[in-house]
């Protein structure tokens, strides 16, 4: 036997035991998930799967923790979900019967999911948009069949609608635990602007729905709780027609997705202003998150590398879980009365083409496209531009083969905590911002994420040779990605190459509050000018005017102090008009002296701007160094005047 042979039997041996860790012990869990404290046993754990019976038909399968496939819904229940969420749209087909996509979702679609969902032993959440397409804050189209209808009429149609749809899911056997009216409504629903309307359309719709499922929970949806203010008024507009008599509901709920909306502090503080102010259940009605920055299905998703969101966990299962846990116990340990979250389309992954034609045919058979083509009918602006495949994929559940990620696990292990020994998960992507002119200094260590939110330094090994180095130095201002090696996982730090300016308020557009002016002889005149047209850049400017002869001259500098050791270069702008004979010009003292004065600086007539420069000068670390310009003019005419603009104070190699 040789090394590489022994080497061989060890690892069968470790895989044996993997094998036999699994079906034995009980703790087999590698995900971290610290216990959710005072969950109660029927907290909703809700998923969206609107697209899963397109996906079905465009042959994406999924499996289970065991690599069977398996039926989604039987995976979800047997992973902690109780709740299936479903979008409903009253005709997402065009003329010809071509479906618009997205699950191609109306009544029948969502009757088929509720049905699947309580065989499993699921509830349903009905989720109505009240259009024919994708309702949200953006838009909130009126259904085609309803369009141009008075609001008594319409009213009545939504009425009716509702009734059927209900009719049709009882009949179908869903459990349905809850009906949203209206998709993220802030402030339209229906093709309806006024409060007014939007409350009229979701009273008749909850009459429906209480006619047929009585217990099933009245939820109202809104998006950007990161907007407090705008929730007050979405709240109390609601509560204002629930006390005259129209749409009495019971779930105030919003979308909660960590990138755009908010930290948790801010949920956390808005649904307990409501729900104590207007006695309502709360929940996240939509979450979602991203396990990989990786596109699988050809199709652009809405999250990705970049993009400058805010990135609070790393793009990784065990990131995914701890965004769902830490929202779970905001709603439930935060909030007064938390009943849920719902996660949004977890199972909506690829399916599973080799390019972007591929998967575009099935798309456009079996609607498990965000949109498609066809939707141009309903929806030329937007959907019948962009359509395409999943925006989501990568925030799915399952892999682009169908299999569960461990994150799927964090609905289970929430109830009971899996606070395994924590591991690196990630490294931070640190970022530099570095002068042209200066080395680049790159951090020495990063931060490891481990598992369980913990921070750990990690020394970093770069990428970077001298030639990648000097070519950084000399191909002027960019940004670069840097990569490395930490801790056995590959490292980036994002570096911008910058002209820094040292100095502040460098085109006086903050006000000049950074400047010292010393005016000599108490000109007329002497102030920061908000006038865009006088300005060599933004809107702001020196300005100065003097009428008697004489009586122009002063000084505008600054006083740096901490600037890095090396070499400088010192400039700024001037322009004027009827100043006779002058004497201008750009100065630099060291630690008070006068180091440095630039030529005289001519003024020439107005926007012909000149400017003072002086190319080198050096300072050594502890220096306190001074840059302005001295103005002295005799005046002619109307008096002299003058604009000073951009004070540039850059490093020099
Ligand atoms: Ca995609």
């Amino acid at each position: 036997m040789n090394g590489r042979m022994i080497l061989a039997a060890v690892a069968v041996l470790s895989l044996l035991l993997a094998c036999c860790g699994a079906g034995g012990a009980e703790n087999s869990d590698s995900l971290y998930v610290k216990k959710v404290e005072n969950l109660p046993e029927d907290f909703i754990f809700g998923m969206d799967i609107s697209s899963v019976l397109a996906e079905e038909k465009s042959g994406v399968k999924y499996y289970d923790f065991d690599g069977k496939e398996e039926d989604l819904f039987r995976i979800l229940a047997d992973n902690g979900i109780n709740t299936i969420r479903v979008r409903i749209w009253n005709d997402p087909f065009d003329s010809e019967g071509h479906g618009f996509g997205g699950g191609n979702c109306d009544i029948r679609t969502a009757a088929e999911i509720g049905r699947r969902a309580a065989e499993c032993g699921m509830k349903l959440l009905a989720d109505f948009h009240y259009s024919d397409f994708w309702a949200d804050p953006g838009k909130q189209m009126a259904p085609r069949a309803w369009e141009g209808m008075e609001i008594k009429e319409k009213k009545q149609a939504a009425y009716e609608y509702t009734l059927d749809c209900m009719k049709q899911l009882k009949e179908a056997g869903a459990d349905v635990a809850m009906v949203q009216l209206g998709n993220e409504t802030n402030g339209k629903l229906c093709g309806e602007k006024t409060w007014m309307n939007i409350a009229r359309i979701m009273d008749a719709g909850a009459r429906a729905v209480r006619e047929v499922y009585p217990d099933a929970l009245i939820a109202l949806h809104f998006a950007n709780p990161e907007k407090p203010e705008s929730y007050r008024t979405y709240a109390e507009k609601m509560d204002y027609y629930e006390k005259n008599g129209l749409i009495g509901y019971d779930v105030f709920a919003t979308s909660y997705y960590p990138y755009w909306h908010g930290t948790l502090d801010n949920l956390a503080s808005i649904l307990t202003e409501i729900s104590e102010k207007y006695g309502k259940k709360v929940m996240v009605m939509e979450t979602s998150y991203a396990y990989t920055a990786e596109d699988s299905d050809y199709s652009p998703n809405t999250i990705g590398e970049g993009g400058g969101i805010v990135k609070d966990y790393p793009f990784t299962p065990q990131g995914q879980a701890n965004s769902i846990r830490n929202i779970t116990d905001t709603v439930v340990n935060r909030t007064p009365a938390g009943i849920g979250v719902c996660y949004w389309e977890g199972a909506w992954i690829t399916v599973g083409g080799n390019s972007r034609e591929e998967n575009q045919a099935k798309w456009e058979k079996f609607g498990s496209g965000w949109a498609s083509s066809f939707a141009a009918e309903y929806d030329p602006a937007d959907a019948g531009k962009y359509y395409g495949g999943s925006a989501v994929d990568n925030q799915a559940f399952f892999d682009p083969e169908g299999k569960p990620l461990e994150s799927l696990k964090v609905f289970r292990l929430m109830r009971t905590g899996n606070e395994v020994t924590p591991v690196p998960d990630a490294l931070e992507e640190p970022s530099v911002i570095c002068d042209l002119n200066l080395p680049l200094e790159l951090p020495e260590t990063v931060n490891a994420v481990l598992t369980d939110e913990s921070r750990q330094a990690v020394p970093v090994r770069w990428n970077l040779t001298e030639e990648q180095d000097r070519k950084m130095h000399t191909g002027g201002p960019a940004q670069y990605v840097i990569t490395g090696e930490a801790g056995g996982m590959e490292a980036k730090c994002y570096v911008s190459m910058i002209e820094y300016n040292y100095m502040k308020d460098y085109s006086f557009e903050d006000g000049g509050e950074a400047w010292k002016f010393t005016d000599l002889k108490k000109a007329d005149e002497l102030y920061v000018e908000d006038k865009k047209t006088d300005s060599l850049t933004g809107s702001k400017h020196l300005h100065f005017w003097s009428a008697a002869k004489n009586s122009v001259e002063f000084t505008a500098e600054q006083t740096l102090r901490d600037l890095p050791e090396g070499k400088y270069r010192f400039s700024l702008s001037v322009m004027g008009g009827d100043c006779g004979a002058t004497e201008i010009y750009a100065y630099v003292k060291i630690n008070g002296e006068e180091a440095a004065r630039s030529e005289q600086i001519p003024i020439t007539g107005y926007n012909d701007w000149h400017a003072g420069v002086i190319p080198e000068f050096t300072c050594r670390t502890g220096e306190e160094v001074t840059v302005g310009i001295y103005v002295k003019c005799e005046g002619e005419g109307n008096g002299a005047w003058g604009k000073i603009d951009d004070a540039l104070l850059n490093s020099v190699r």
